[in-house]
């Protein structure tokens, strides 16, 4: 790159200089240059927005719908929307803007982000741990809830990676899909990752059944497929590095009963969608939204049918013992937890794919153990804890709209419980209107204050009144538009956090 330019460039984006309106910003790390050009991200009155210095014509200036805001003598400047159109090209030319499949052998981190706000904080958190970053994390419910598409999700996640300069790849995780085209469409958009939910399929009556009970349901099943189950699994020893697994002819007719009919359903979606996807894709199978934990035994058979059906998974999430409620630490025995854990994680170890541990935020009595036992080979998914750190953001800034959160959280409290289950005791959150504002921040840091605050997000976030005005929306994204590196510094802290106690007990603190 001759120096002259190179230097020039630079300059520029030191002196934040010409193209850049007043009290503008440049983002110093966002800055990509090439012998002919010069692209980065700047903070105008106006949004964010991409900055062109257009030295020699390219395709890829070409393509993205730009305004020519000036010129140096032969340099001319464009100024460009971080539109969905436009990030579309860039990731079709800037390849570390696209998601990319981390396989099976990574240390990962999902780290859902409902505001679009939260990606550029999470990979200040990343760099540097060995860790990988799923950033465009969302279920359709978290969607809806938000009134975000997929379209956003991503996008929001490309920009950050462009803006902090993350040239290290991100995933983009279709968390959660129940449906074959949710899986479609995450596809077609280019997420990297699918997560897919089988709930639906699985049949959560069979737990309460007696064990005569399921001998009577199991005996209605195919014939056939009873004789080829039980030689398969009957009578034998399955080992598991040092562990060994054996099914009672009650455990197979259980595990069968329950999760029979997901196996069609998997095979299904597996075939149709990903067996035939040019560019790697991590698939995972969740089967964590059950009514009681995973056993050992439906782990083993789930992981042994796939392998059956040539399915290659990524990772698994079961269903651990205990409860791993939104928002706040892990609720349980966590002696039990370690004993089950072990297991679960020698299954995963034994097919090769990762073990995935959903509702991650903030359980961090048992990261320790979740980074031990598969030696960092794991998924971790966080969500909700990002949004409740912006309302931190909130709650600093300006008191006194946090307080009329809180006391819309109340009011909405019994509609959000729909969605989500919680054992919040509204008796035991302060009155926020009581609190000074130095004791405001105790609404963040008290469990059943966390937890009406954080299923109470959709509601905060799209509810109107009654001329169609939003409630909060509007003033939360200014506030947090303008506080940026704060909500980044307090992400920094938060999922610091997590990331050091994961990583605790692994050999030098360190991800393989
Ligand atoms: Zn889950």
């Amino acid at each position: 790159m001759d120096v002259a330019w190179k230097s020039f460039a630079t300059r520029l984006i030191a002196n934040q200089f010409a193209p850049v309106p007043a009290n503008g910003e440049i983002y110093e790390r966002s800055l990509l240059l090439t012998p002919e050009n010069a692209i980065f991200l700047a903070r105008a009155n106006t949004g964010k927005r991409l900055i062109m210095l257009e030295r020699t014509k390219n395709k890829l200036f070409d393509e993205l719908k730009a305004e020519e805001i000036g010129n140096i003598g032969e340099i001319s400047f464009k100024s460009a929307e971080l539109s969905h159109a436009n990030a579309e090209v860039m990731r079709r030319y800037v390849s570390f803007m696209k998601p990319v499949a981390f396989g099976r052998g990574s240390f990962s981190l999902g780290l859902g982000d409902r505001l679009g706000l939260a990606s550029p904080g999470h990979l200040r958190c990343i760099r540097g741990t060995g860790l990988r970053p799923v950033l465009a994390q969302q279920s359709i419910r978290e969607l809806n809830l938000t009134q975000r598409t997929y379209e956003d999700v991503l996008d929001a996640a490309s920009w950050a990676v462009l803006q902090e300069g993350f040239q290290d790849g991100f995933g983009a995780d279709g968390d959660h899909l129940k449906k074959a085209e949710e899986v479609k469409m995450a596809l077609d958009l280019g997420f990297s990752m699918i997560t897919l939910d089988c709930s639906e399929k699985i049949d959560n009556t069979v737990d309460s059944l007696t064990a005569r009970e399921v001998s009577q349901r199991y005996a209605g099943l195919d014939q056939s497929l009873r004789d080829r189950m039980e030689g398969e699994y009957l009578g034998r020893t399955f080992k598991v590095g040092d562990i060994a697994i054996c099914f009672s002819e009650e455990a197979l007719q259980r595990t069968m009963l329950t999760y029979g009919e997901t196996l069609a359903f998997i095979q299904e979606i597996h075939a149709r969608y990903i067996a035939g996807q040019p560019r790697p894709v991590d698939f995972e199978l969740s089967i964590d939204e059950t009514a009681t934990p995973t056993t050992v035994e439906a782990h083993y058979f789930m992981a042994a049918e796939m392998v059956k059906a040539g399915i290659e998974l990524t990772s698994l999430a079961p269903r651990f013992c205990g409860e791993f409620q939104k928002a706040i630490d892990y609720i349980g025995d966590l002696t039990r937890f370690e004993a089950e854990y072990v297991v679960h994680a020698a299954i995963a170890d034994h097919f090769g794919y990762r073990l995935s541990i959903h509702s991650g935020s903030d359980k961090f009595k048992v990261f320790p153990i979740v980074g031990q036992y598969t030696r960092g080979r794991v998924h971790v998914k966080t969500a909700g804890t990002n949004y409740l750190e912006a309302l931190r953001v909130i709650c600093r800034v300006e008191p006194a709209l946090f307080r009329r959160i809180c006391a819309h959280a109340r009011l909405r409290f019994p509609d959000a419980t729909k969605f989500y289950h919680v054992t919040t005791d509204l008796a035991k959150i302060p009155d926020a209107d009581t609190l000074p504002d130095s004791e405001l921040e105790r609404m963040l840091n008290e469990q059943d204050a966390r937890q009406l605050l954080h299923i109470t997000f959709g509601f905060v976030l799209t509810d109107k009144d009654a001329a169609g005005t939003y409630v909060f929306r509007d003033r939360l994204y200014a506030i947090w538009d303008a506080h940026e590196e704060e909500y980044a510094n307090i992400l920094v802290q938060h999922i610091g956090k997590h990331i050091k106690l994961l990583k605790e007990r692994l050999p030098g603190g360190q991800a393989k």
